[in-house]
């Protein structure tokens, strides 16, 4: 049909009740809180919440998915965590990650591995595949994650939901455990666009416990600029639905990898767009293909920093072994290879081989996004192709539907950066700091697939305007 949505979608979308977490055979939600929440007013009131083991809360522990942190609860509050209480929102419990959020399948966690809720044999995506899973299976209505390469839009994909990351600073970061600092992001998960959308809205504040945090000042010099970029454009009253809308399609998406159907389901959202009034071009961005390489030099190196408090001894019970030999029985062993490995591209002569291209490739990919969106970027002002770029761009999310467990880790077996290669369509965004977002659309026997959009930083209100009617 027209609007793309698949049987599964639709029935998915009518199971509209919210199950109690006893009914989790997934494996998706991992803690419960210490006392059964009540709502208060506001604009969530009674909205249940997963929040990803990686977002700080009292009521619940902060494991990260990690032995290290096995018994460990914060001291306060993350910031939002906080501000959906604040909203009358409820706890449903925490969901289950890989272990500090490295992975693509949660599968590498303390807690076990999560199922997907179409087929359990097959991966639920990761890093938040808790959330994502929670979300399909109604144990909660919207589910925190964490994205810092895809671990929201993946899962989201593979278990046909919506997953939505924020521009870089849209949302503060404060009470996250940092995994790559300037790649983190706070993001969401729902069944609709829509339900993303109020809690973003919710979600959307400056904070001073994040100096990253985007000021009130930038927000509204930002929404200035989304209003004075598109005001002259014709939309005469009568219009289709987005006629205002340009939409890029990245021919460098166009990758061997991709299935069938997910060639299939790209083209369809293509005509599905048009059909609301969209203008749908190719566009050109000519680093994309090695953008991967360079998230897995920055995130590493970035998380080898990170990763240097859990030393035994601030966070969790003492192992008695010493820092090194208590590091080695405590993490797990993706956990290990990723801290060694950035410990060794922050080395001066690694540092000039390998951190130093791939922070050149970062600033390349940034500058191909800047080149194609209509609307200037905020921080770098200049350079745009003005009123002649795009406002999206879209891709899929993946390259193809979720891939069964067995096979990942056998492949895996034979060649680590195999499963690395999952991240290929969304870590862009995250180099770039842009919003993105995945809708599911369009079906692979029986499993969903995932649609990407990205759009400018700091413009995710279109995003999500343009989301909502693909969903
Ligand atoms: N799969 C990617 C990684 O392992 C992304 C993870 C994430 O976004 N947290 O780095």
């Amino acid at each position: 049909n027209l609007r793309g949505l698949s049987k599964h979608r639709a029935m998915l979308l009518r199971r509209r009740s919210y199950h109690h977490p006893c009914a989790d055979t997934l494996n998706a939600l991992v803690g419960a809180p210490a006392a059964p929440a009540r709502p208060t007013p506001g604009e969530l009131s009674g909205w249940t919440i997963g929040l990803k083991s990686n977002i700080a809360s009292t009521l619940l522990r902060t494991t990260c998915g990690s032995q290290a942190l096995q018994t460990y609860t914060s001291p306060g509050d993350s910031t939002a965590w906080r501000l959906l209480q604040q909203a009358g929102a409820v706890l449903a419990g925490a969901t289950n990650m890989d272990e500090f959020g490295m992975g693509s399948h949660t599968r590498d966690s303390m807690h076990g591995r999560t199922a997907n809720p179409w087929d359990a044999e097959r991966s639920a995506g990761g890093s938040s595949g808790g959330g994502a899973a929670a979300v399909a299976r109604g144990l909660c209505r919207v589910a925190v994650g964490s994205d810092t390469g895809g671990s929201v839009r993946l899962p989201a994909a593979w278990c046909g939901v919506v997953g939505f990351k924020p521009s870089y600073g849209r949302v503060s970061r404060a009470g996250l455990v940092a995994y790559g600092s300037s790649l983190d992001t706070v993001g969401l998960l729902a069944r609709t666009t829509a339900d993303v959308r109020q809690a973003f809205a919710v979600l959307a504040h400056p904070d001073a416990r994040d100096m990253t945090c985007m000021t009130a000042h930038t927000r509204h010099r930002i929404s200035h600029l989304c209003h004075t970029t598109r005001q002259d454009r014709p939309n005469p009253t009568g219009a289709l639905p987005l006629a205002h809308v340009r939409v890029g399609v990245p021919a460098e998406c166009w990758v061997h990898e991709l299935s069938d159907a997910c060639t299939a389901a790209w083209r369809q959202a293509c005509h599905v767009l048009q059909a609301l009034g969209c203008s749908v071009e190719r566009v050109s961005l000519g680093h994309l293909q090695s953008a991967l390489p360079a998230y897995y030099t920055v995130a590493l190196a970035e998380a080898a920093s990170n990763m240097a408090r859990f030393d035994g001894v601030r966070y969790g019970e003492p192992s008695g072994m010493g820092v090194r030999a208590g590091r080695a029985a405590l993490l797990g062993a993706e956990v290990q290879r990723r801290v060694l490995l950035g410990t060794y591209v922050m080395g001066v002569e690694a540092r000039r081989r390998f951190l130093g291209p791939a922070q050149r490739i970062r600033r390349l990919v940034q500058r191909d996004m800047d080149g194609v969106f209509a609307l200037p970027n905020a921080m770098r002002p200049g350079g745009g192709p003005g009123g002649r770029g795009v406002d999206v761009l879209l891709m899929p999310t993946a390259v193809g539907a979720a891939p069964l467990v067995s096979e990942e880790t056998a492949e895996e077996g034979r060649c680590r950066a195999a499963g690395y290669v999952t991240d290929v369509m969304t870590v862009p965004a995250n180099l770039a700091g842009i919003p993105a977002v995945s809708v599911p659309f369009g079906s692979d026997r029986g499993l969903p697939l995932g649609m990407q959009l990205m759009a400018q930083y700091g413009d995710d209100h279109l995003l999500l305007d343009v989301a909502e009617h693909l969903e």
